[in-house]
């Protein structure tokens, strides 16, 4: 078993990887409230709600629609239901919509109870299980409610992700792919050296334990060092504000991966543009993005003022202005929030032409 224990504001907490003893990992004093999507409720909930001897669990329909307030007041009703008390632990068995409602449902419950994460889905496990983002979607936009609230610890089996579909892997891949472009050279360098076993069943477990391992660590480091996103933990943005605005604009056609892929492959570009980052650099992350099954190009027709529009609503925008994570080598990136307006709309005008 991998251990990585995290000391941010907010908390101490263990992340747990592969724990030979599963069931032990998940052992945690006072009762406990399980919820997980129908999806996952199907696949792992028999098993979880053996292991951890759950007070009750709450199923809710699988899917981003659902991460609402009604779902979230469904989760401290039936809490409250139970009369669990400040000592209770709420688990978020499932990917990061049930991860980002089970801890915004333990940020405010009784003002704050423990929240244990176990992700299933790759994303969940490199990224939002860790870091004590919580938050809810509600019509004006994704997740503008919610609370920093850190778990009390992750429990990371990889062996979940065997029954992940595709494309919600390839999802995952492209944080993976993220995460090493901004902070792991060596991970960037041991995908492109097995990007062909990445999609194979049945999943090379080592592999994915040791990319998991890498990614909560570079993850937990930039949250610990900023737990309140001031500063660095705006690095994990990377490829998101290009890909959001792009999402955001196929009405969500688009998966949150390709957006992210296609964003990361953008902001390499513009960064070749501005001197930043070596054209080869650039040129490895594409392929490696096209070998994990993700798309590199941006959809035809996308309107570039648009674009750039959805880029500006964007919630990290500030006060109005963009700021975008390039990358200035393989495992280093930067802010630019002086970037001129002009400059961007152009870039965007060429490579939408
Ligand atoms: P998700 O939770 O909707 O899971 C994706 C799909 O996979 C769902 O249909 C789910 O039922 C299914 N699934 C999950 N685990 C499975 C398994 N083991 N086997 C079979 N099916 C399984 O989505 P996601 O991609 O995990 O997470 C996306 C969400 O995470 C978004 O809401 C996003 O805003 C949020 N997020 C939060 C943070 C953070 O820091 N809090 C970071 C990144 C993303």
């Amino acid at each position: 078993m991998e251990k990585l224990h995290i000391n941010c504001i907010g908390g101490d907490y263990d992340i747990l990887i592969a724990p030979e003893n599963f069931e032990a990992a998940l052992q945690l004093p006072g009762q406990k409230l399980l919820v997980c999507d129908s999806n996952v409720a199907a696949l792992h909930r028999e098993k979880a709600e053996r292991f951890l001897g759950v007070a009750d669990t709450v199923v809710f329909p699988a899917g981003e629609s659902a991460k609402n307030f009604d779902t979230l007041a469904a989760i401290c009703r039936r809490a409250a239901a139970l009369k669990l008390d400040r000592h209770c632990t709420f688990v978020a068995l499932g990917g990061g919509v049930t991860g980002d409602l089970t801890g915004f449902a333990a940020a405010i419950y009784l003002r704050g109870v423990n929240v244990m994460q176990i992700p299933t889905t790759l994303l969940a496990m490199v990224d939002s299980s860790v870091g004590g983002k919580t938050a809810v979607d509600i019509p004006e936009g994704k997740n503008l409610v919610g609370a920093f609230h850190q778990p009390c610890r992750v429990v990371i089996d990889p062996g979940l992700l065997e029954t992940l579909p595709v494309r919600e892997l390839e999802n995952g891949l492209a944080e993976v792919v993220k995460t090493a472009v901004l902070g792991d050279a060596p991970l960037f360098e041991k995908l492109e050296a097995n990007a062909g076993r990445l999609l194979e069943k049945p999943l090379p477990r080592a592999l994915y334990k040791e990319i998991i391992l890498r990614c909560c660590r570079v993850k937990s480091a930039i949250v610990a060092a900023d737990a309140h996103e001031h500063g660095q933990r705006a690095f994990l943005n990377y490829g998101h504000t290009f890909g959001h605005g792009l999402e955001l604009l196929s009405g969500f056609r688009i998966a949150h991966g390709e957006g992210v892929a296609i964003g990361m492959t953008v902001a390499a570009e513009l960064a070749v543009r501005l001197g930043l980052f070596a054209p080869e650099a650039a040129a490895r992350q594409r392929e490696l993005v096209r070998a994990l099954g993700l798309p590199t190009g941006v959809p035809k027709g996308t309107a570039p003022g648009a674009w750039f529009d959805a880029m500006r609503g964007d919630k990290k925008a500030r006060g109005g202005r963009i700021v975008l994570i390039l990358p200035e080598a393989i495992g280093k990136v930067r802010e630019v929030a002086d970037l001129p307006e002009d400059t961007l709309k152009k870039f965007l005008r060429e490579i939408t032409a």
